[in-house]
């Protein structure tokens, strides 16, 4: 399983797709994308290869600059292309894609449930997305605040990246347990689970470290701890070797 990422100028859907190709080794069922298109987000996913996504999203609008990508290892419900990521918050104004597992994600159904929460999905991830729009909405927060209030209550492995219909230029990206980098291009940012989908276009990567957010721009770069502090992303140059893999 694995997460891609990019914000820049240039088109995301190619880079995306071509990511989750080089994430492919890793193990998968299912493949999916989100993009904003500038009006809105749109998700594009189809359970099996990254070939079956391709397929399934040509002829739709993939003309966005910033989108997420992400193949599923299914924890939680089948694997089908309803369970694949990325998923919609019930609003539909957030999308989101999750590696890892949310073990105390019954709990937090039944309180969303009683809230009046539906969920279209069997997956453990929809309902984190759903937990972080409930904080959003109740505490008419940022998105990244929503985020980490609600890493504060959750159990369990992540790495997520959300997309908000409101915010057409960023991603915000979070780990704990499951890995995270991003590569700094020329006004541009690329994540992945590991480095491989952002070889081609940069050498200098930023490892985030267990529970520590991302607010990722085409020009900009800002870490945060699950504390409100920022931090200072310490940029690391890959070396040939493993450049030389790619
Ligand atoms: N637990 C999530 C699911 O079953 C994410 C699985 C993964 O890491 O791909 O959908």
């Amino acid at each position: 399983c694995g997460i891609v990422g990019y914000v820049g100028s240039n088109l995301a859907y190619p880079i995306l797709i071509d990511g989750l190709k080089k994430l492919e080794y890793r193990g998968y069922d299912s493949a999916g994308i989100a993009l904003h298109t500038g009006d809105g987000l749109a998700i594009y996913k189809k359970e099996g290869k990254v070939a079956a996504l391709e397929s399934f999203a040509e002829g739709q609008n993939l003309l966005s600059t910033i989108g997420i990508g992400h193949t599923r290892w299914a924890t939680h419900g089948e694997p089908s292309d309803r369970n694949a990521h990325p998923h919609y918050s019930n609003s539909g104004n957030i999308a989101m894609i999750h590696n890892g597992i949310i073990e105390n994600y019954a709990q937090l159904k039944s309180e969303l449930q009683q809230k009046g929460y539906t969920f279209k999905s069997d997956t453990d991830s929809e309902v984190l997305l759903n937990f972080i729009e409930d904080i959003k909405v109740n505490n008419d927060c940022s998105l990244e605040e929503a985020v980490r209030i609600a890493l504060k209550r959750v159990v369990g492995a992540y790495v997520i990246l959300l997309l908000d219909k409101d915010l057409p230029d960023t991603i915000i990206a979070a780990r704990k347990g499951s890995p995270l980098v991003i590569g700094i291009g020329e006004n541009a940012h690329y994540l992945g689970s590991d480095a491989s989908p952002m070889l081609a276009y940069t050498k200098e990567v930023v490892y985030i470290n267990d529970y520590e957010l991302a607010i990722v721009k085409a020009d900009e770069l800002i870490l945060k701890n699950i504390g409100n502090e920022r931090i200072t992303p310490f940029v690391q140059k890959l070396d040939l070797e493993l450049a030389a893999i790619e």
